[in-house]
Parts: structure tokens; sequence; C-alpha cells
């Protein structure tokens, strides 16, 4: 008898998190490894945020606190979204959760029965299709591709629903192909969504702050109110303020939804870290001042890794309107011989012969349900893009 439950059986483990683990292991044993696949920011907490966690611990703000958050982080997030997404929410429209994932999994598994279905465009976050799957859900992929910017097509959006469709997860900018959705091309979704009044739309703006250029950020209950009712509008600090590890995600929504949140959330975590919660308070409503420059070094990164990237034989990159990665097509290698003498039959091998041969570890297209693709976190310095891409350049000029 399998140890796993049916439900967990279905759940692949995180992809990237597996990437990241391998090359780490690859490190540690001393091998010239350079890891691209961790979607994490390479700075450090701003110190004003370190400062608040501190002062948290020495008043003693240790205890258990509200389940889904404390009361000056709700205001917090409400003054947040009204600042800066002109959304207006109360506090009792606020869940705070251990994270952005918890965010997503205290949405889903409190609203999701047997069968219903939840679109998830692709290339999708790794995670979203295996929380769908663990909630007992069922996962619909729509399919972008690089035509359209791996953006969703309104007619395509239109042809997923179903009468069993009761989410769908929005991404922008996205985890992996770095595509933002700009006003116009939200409302051409909302107004598909608008006839379709049994679907949720649950929007993940976790890189909110990292857009390039002069692209402006929107979010779809902003654009179209008439969704707010039916819209769980999602954020967290994890990669604007650098605070991975701390663990603090949150999203505001109609008070059903909440509270539903919440009582999963009795049952099982209970609340994020008291701690983590009040530093969260600082992130929010503290200085802004390092997010516009810091956004700028992204895009200059973004930039190089676009163009050298571009400069390898048979690899073909688009470039993304925000967040920290690319999602360059590995089409052209499909079929080919890799320095090793292994035939490339899939993203997987691309990624797994990169990886032998040059030491780069970046994540395979199938992991994010749209191959023959590859995913780099450019999220390092940039002298190590360049030496990442000329090593992917050497590779690329050595298959046959
Ligand atoms: N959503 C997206 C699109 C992400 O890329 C990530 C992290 O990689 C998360 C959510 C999860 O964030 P957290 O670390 O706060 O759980």
């Amino acid at each position: 008898m399998s140890l796993e439950s049916a439900a967990l059986a279905r759940v692949k483990p995180s992809a990237t998190l597996a990437a990241d683990a391998k090359a780490r292991e690859l490190k540690a044993q001393g091998k010239d490894v350079i890891g691209l696949a961790a979607g994490e920011p390479d700075f450090d907490t701003p110190d004003n945020i370190k400062d608040a966690a501190i002062k948290a611990i020495r008043d003693g703000k240790t205890k258990y606190t509200n389940v889904d958050g404390i009361p000056e982080l709700k205001e917090a997030v409400c003054a947040k979204f009204s600042r800066e997404n002109g959304l207006s929410y109360k506090p009792s429209q606020v869940n705070v959760s251990p994270g952005g994932k918890p965010v997503i999994w205290n949405a889903l598994l409190a609203t999701l029965n047997p069968g219903d279905e939840v679109i998830v465009p692709t290339p999708y976050w790794v995670s979203y299709w295996d929380i769908v799957l663990l909630a007992g859900g069922a996962p619909v992929a729509l399919a972008t591709s690089a035509e359209t910017n791996f953006k969703v097509r309104p007619a395509d959006l239109e042809r997923a629903i179903t009468p069993k469709t009761r989410w769908i997860i929005l991404n922008s900018p996205s985890n992996p192909s770095g595509a933002a959705y700009t006003r116009a091309e939200l409302k051409a979704l909302a107004d598909v969504l608008l006839k379709h009044p049994q679907v949720w739309i649950l929007t993940d703006d976790m890189y909110e702050h990292l857009v390039f250029g002069d692209f402006e950020f929107s979010t779809i209950a902003q654009v179209e109110p008439g969704l707010y009712d039916r819209t769980l509008t999602m954020n967290g600090v994890s990669k604007a303020y650098a605070m991975t590890g701390w663990r603090i995600g949150y999203a505001a929504g109609p008070e059903p939804l909440i509270n539903a949140m919440r009582k999963v959330m009795s049952q099982t975590t209970s609340n994020p870290a008291s701690i983590s919660q009040y530093a969260a308070v600082e992130a929010l409503n503290g200085t802004q001042a390092f997010i516009k420059p810091n956004a700028r070094l992204f895009e200059q990164r973004r930039d190089l890794v676009v163009a050298m990237l571009n400069q390898a034989r048979g690899i073909r990159c688009p470039t993304p309107e925000g967040a920290f990665y690319v999602y360059p097509s590995c089409q052209e290698l499909i079929g080919r011989t890799a320095p090793s003498g292994k035939v490339i039959a899939s993203d997987a091998d691309f990624a797994a012969e990169l990886l032998e041969t040059e030491g780069v570890a970046v994540v395979h297209g199938a992991a994010f349900g749209l191959s023959p693709h590859f995913r780099i976190s450019y999220a390092t310095a940039n002298s190590v893009l360049e030496d990442a891409c000329q090593r992917i350049q050497r590779f690329c000029a050595n298959v046959k």
C-alpha cells in the first residue's frame, strides 16, 4: 500500500524548488554551478523592516495573534490597495497567510468541490496546478504562446469556460514568462468574465512592483469594478521587499470568502508568525524608496539576458514586461545532439544537458505546462548572468 494519500499522489513536488536544490547540491560537492532556478530577489530585506521585527520581539509580540492577521497589518493592506491600486477594502475583507502560496491554498481549499474546474493559463507558476489537485479540483490548462506574448486571448478564455468553472487564476506579471497584462488587455478578459457569474477570479499580483519601461501595472478588480464581488486580489511581501523567508502573503476579497479562508487557517496553520506580521506592517507602511530603483536594476538585467540569449544559436527569447524571469524557446534544438552525444528530445533534456555540460541550472518548461521552453530567473548579479549566458551560448554552439 502506498504511504501517500490518493490526493497527494496526484501532486508533483515543486520543480523549481527541486531544480534549485539540485544546483545547491552540486555546488556543495565543489562543482562550478550557476543557479538560475530559484525565484527570489538577491538583495537583503531592508533595514527598516528588520528593525521593526527586532522591536516586535523586544516588545513581546511573540504570542498567538488573530488567525488571519493582526489588525495593524490588515489596515496596512487596506491602505496599500487604496494607495497603489485604487481598490477600497475593509479590514474584514483581508486575509493574511504564511506566504502567498498559502493564500492560494486557503482560497481553493475553502471553495472547491470535487470536479470543480479551475482555469490555469499556461505557462503557469508551478504550484497553481498542484494546489488545485490537492484541494480536490480539476485544473484546466488554457494555452498561450510566444506569439501572444504568453497572454490569454479573450476568445480562448470564452472557449475554456464551462458550467463547472469555479475559478480562473491570473498572474501578472507572470512567473515564469514575465508577461504582464495592460489595462486594455485585462478589460477584454473582464468583458468575457462578466458574462459568466459562476467564475471567480484569483489574481496573483506578487510581481506588481517589478514592471519595466513605462508599463503601468493594473489589477482586474480595479479595471472592471463589476468583478469586485468575485475577485480575490492577492499579493505579498516576498518579492517586492525581499522577504521570501519571512512568510507573509495577503489578499482581499468578498467577506464570505475571507471568512471561509479564516476557517481553513483556524484548523490548519493558525496565524502567520507574529514577528513577520509586524515586519510586514513596516514593509507596507514604511519607505517605498527602494522599489523603483530596484525595478530599474531588474530591467537592466532583463535587457542583458534577453540580448545575450537571443545571440545563442537556436534560442528565441521574447522581451517580458516584468517580474525577474525570461521564458525562452529551445524549439530549434529539439531533436539535435548535445555535446555529451545525447539527443535533446525535450526541454527537460535541454535543462539536464545544460547543467551537466556547462553547470547552468534552469527550470524546464514542461514544469510550467508549456514546452519546449525553459525559465531563467535573472535575480542575480550582472557578472553571474553574463557568465551564465556565455555558457548557454557555448552549449548551443556545440549542439549538433
Ligand atoms: N505567486 C507567484 C507567481 C510566485 O512566483 C510565488 C513565489 O515564487 C508565490 C506566489 C509564492 O510566494 P510566497 O513565497 O509568498 O509563498
